[in-house]
């Protein structure tokens, strides 16, 4: 087995953390479960993202979280520390949940891409953000074991990348925002902005009312999933 294909996301590791060591069939807890496979992906190479990151920003909450939020890939601050959403988008996000009511502890947060996509800016030493692409592909079957193990009631889908990723490449945020969508990924499925679209806005007036509309679908998705508990 090549280097490669040993440190790739792997179906079979992920279904074999269901059981116990003992091999008597007794099924692991889904907290081991999902520690297990955040281990597995740690050493992933399955792209060459490894390359130039830090270390993989696996996705962080509980099992049977009510909400999965997913976003694009991690940013340089969540590369630094290795935890999702702990930058200036995390600070965001967090604050327009508690705004719309919703408790971050029923929030399990990822992305689809694990490793950060960077590059030098032209002056300085600022790592610049780049658009993760195959990567996404690559990426899938550890965001496919987390969906699996933590069965979210929503899936949040925070920007085009990930709505793309999950709902089809046809999918338009700018379009479809707020509305739910049909999918076997969960019982319901939605998509928003992502946080960092927000902290891009032009001026304040703009940023204040994205964050407003961002609010708003946050408070609508904590409406369904009172209606589907
Ligand atoms: S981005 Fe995903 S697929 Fe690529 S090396 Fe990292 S964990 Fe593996």
């Amino acid at each position: 087995m090549s280097s490669r294909s040993a440190h790739r996301p792997n179906a079979r590791v992920i279904s074999s953390e269901k059981h116990s060591r003992s091999g008597v069939g007794r099924r692991r807890t889904p907290s081991a479960v999902l520690s297990e496979i955040r281990r597995a992906a740690a050493v992933c190479k399955a792209c060459d993202l490894w390359k130039n990151a830090t270390q993989t920003v696996f996705g962080e909450g509980k099992p049977g979280a009510v909400y999965m939020m997913v976003g694009e890939q991690p940013g340089d601050s969540e590369d630094r520390k290795g935890h999702p959403f702990v930058g200036p988008a995390g600070r965001l996000l967090d604050g327009a949940l508690a705004e719309a009511g919703i408790d971050r502890k029923d929030v399990y947060v990822t992305n689809v891409v694990k490793h950060f996509k960077w590059s030098l800016a032209e002056r300085g030493k600022k790592r610049i953000h780049k658009k993760p692409r195959s990567e996404i592909e690559a990426c899938r079957p550890w965001l496919d074991a987390e969906l699996e193990v933590v069965k979210p009631k929503i899936l949040v889908c925070l920007g085009a990348s990930a709505a793309q990723s999950l709902l089809g490449k046809d999918f338009r945020v700018s379009r479809q925002r707020g509305q739910v969508v049909g999918s076997d990924l969960a019982p319901a499925v939605v998509a928003t902005v992502h946080p960092s679209s927000i902290l891009r806005a032009r001026d304040e007036a703009s940023r204040e009312e994205q964050l407003q509309d961002f609010v708003q679908d946050l408070k609508f998705v904590a409406k369904l999933a009172k209606a589907i508990q």
